[in-house]
């Protein structure tokens, strides 16, 4: 049994979906009711991500649906009841559970039946319908329940289930064989330091680029082969560097842009050899950026673009094998409650790297 109060731990918004927006720490926010097919989960730990940030400020042009007031979309905690219709054999009271930023998907449109359930046409996210880890006791449907391995602590669980998944998945768009160099822009941030490992688990040979000294060491740490940091190394520079990087001069195989930074997508392209794929993770505020500053370099030279929006389901249980066999591990740093608020606004002015995760119980 797991003993559901009325009130519990939240850290809202005012002014959801502007700007303007603030969040504050509360003791009696209300905890909901699951509906058909959902579940009412206990989280122990809630990941902040810059995506929370977007995602409260309507930024990318996707803002709360009205009631929606807590934002967040990535958690590890327990089922704490089971809503009508939810299968007792699949789920169970107490059971551990992780929450990912894919609320529901329709099962049944072109890309739902094409291995792309993440583009699904009717899809709906975490923080978008529904609250989300922002509060302790959140709603999820329970399609997109995620059953989390018993070897994996909920502090790594609580941010893999968004950035972990996601560079998994960027990882393998990249296509990318062992012995490959593969560019990854952010590797000292939250999701690049995780493709970093993914990369490096699987055999390629990474070059980070980000910015700073504290970046280098989570992106070194991380496994990247090479760093380059865009304080000390000009766009115009950049293309030289990593052709000087690759065994045969040629460029890399692949860039993964995992930051949110318009400037990473316009110098990606111009790094990568002949039939180059750029991968697009991060993303950067509605209208800033095109991926590839130059059409003519991704005509001459072949260049694939491929966008990835998070994890399938499938991926994240491939996923989180890498993270239970120890080949991968997120670069978590945890955070009482009660700094939910500054702890937002540094992820959201990326003055952080690796993952801060705010601890429920603290
Ligand atoms: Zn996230
Ligand atoms: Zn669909």
């Amino acid at each position: 049994m797991v003993a559901i109060p009325k009130v519990c731990r939240a850290a809202p918004a005012s002014n959801a979906g502007t700007v303007q927006y603030t969040i504050a720490c509360r003791e009696d926010y209300p905890v909901p009711e699951p509906k058909e097919g959902e579940l009412l989960v206990k989280l122990n730990f809630c990941g902040v991500c810059q995506s929370d940030h977007h995602m409260m400020a309507g930024d990318w042009g996707i803002a709360p649906a009205a009631g929606v007031d807590c934002t967040g979309h990535e958690g590890a905690g327990v089922v704490a009841k089971l809503g009508p219709g939810v299968d007792p054999a699949k789920w169970k009271v107490g059971e551990r559970v992780g929450i990912t930023p894919v609320h529901w998907t329709c099962g049944d449109c072109e890309f739902c039946n094409n291995g792309h359930e993440t583009i699904c046409l009717k899809k709906q996210y975490v923080a978008n319908v529904v609250n989300g880890t922002y509060t302790q006791y959140p709603i999820i449907h329970e399609s997109w329940a995620i059953k989390l391995p018993d070897n994996v602590a909920d502090e790594q669980a609580a941010p893999f289930m968004c950035s972990g998944g996601t560079a998994y998945t960027a990882t393998k768009a990249a296509g990318a064989k062992p012995g490959n160099t593969v560019v990854v822009f952010g590797a000292g941030g939250g999701v690049g330091h995780m493709v970093t490992q993914f990369c490096k688990a699987d055999g390629l040979t990474v070059i980070g680029i980000d910015v700073g000294e504290e970046k280098r060491a989570v992106a070194e740490h991380a496994g990247a082969a090479h760093f380059l940091d865009v304080t000390k190394i000009s766009d115009a520079d950049l293309p030289a560097a990593v052709r000087k990087l690759t065994p045969d001069g040629l460029g890399a195989h692949a860039a993964i842009v995992a930051a949110g930074n318009p400037k990473a997508y316009a110098n990606a392209p111009g790094l990568l050899r002949p039939c180059g794929v750029v991968v697009a993770v991060g993303i950067p505020a509605a209208g800033t950026a095109i991926a590839g500053a130059d059409p003519a370099l991704v005509t001459f030279a072949g260049i694939s673009i491929r966008g990835i929006l998070v994890t399938s389901r499938a991926d994240m249980v491939d996923a989180l094998r890498y993270l239970a066999d120890g080949k991968v591990k997120e670069n978590v740093q945890v955070v009482p409650f009660a700094e939910f608020p500054e702890t937002l606004a540094a992820v959201a002015a990326s003055k952080t790297s690796g993952r801060k995760v705010v601890d429920f119980n603290s």
